[in-house]
């Protein structure tokens, strides 16, 4: 199956499962003394925790992809070592 929306590009590096990938989201919640709603847009990025349900193999989101944007991965990385 090629994806083509929310997981273009996203395959599990370890199995291939591109079918359903768990990725930690950033979302907003309003909390009340009885609870928590869940509002707005979900967030993440390439360094939200992921895992495949599959395998259960984890890492970040980075990792994750299969085209392009690795390069783009590697260049932050390096620039994180120089501090
Ligand atoms: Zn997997």
């Amino acid at each position: 199956m090629t994806n083509v929306n929310c997981l273009q590009g996203i395959a599990c590096p370890k199995c291939g499962n591109d079918a359903i990938i768990n990725v930690e989201v950033r979302i907003l919640a309003a909390v009340t003394d009885d609870g928590a709603e869940t509002f707005g847009d979900m967030e993440w990025d390439g360094s939200s925790y992921t895992e495949c349900p599959e395998c259960k193999h984890r890492g970040t989101l980075a990792e994750f992809r299969v085209e392009a944007a690795e390069g783009q991965a590697r260049e932050h990385q390096q620039e994180a070592s120089h501090e």
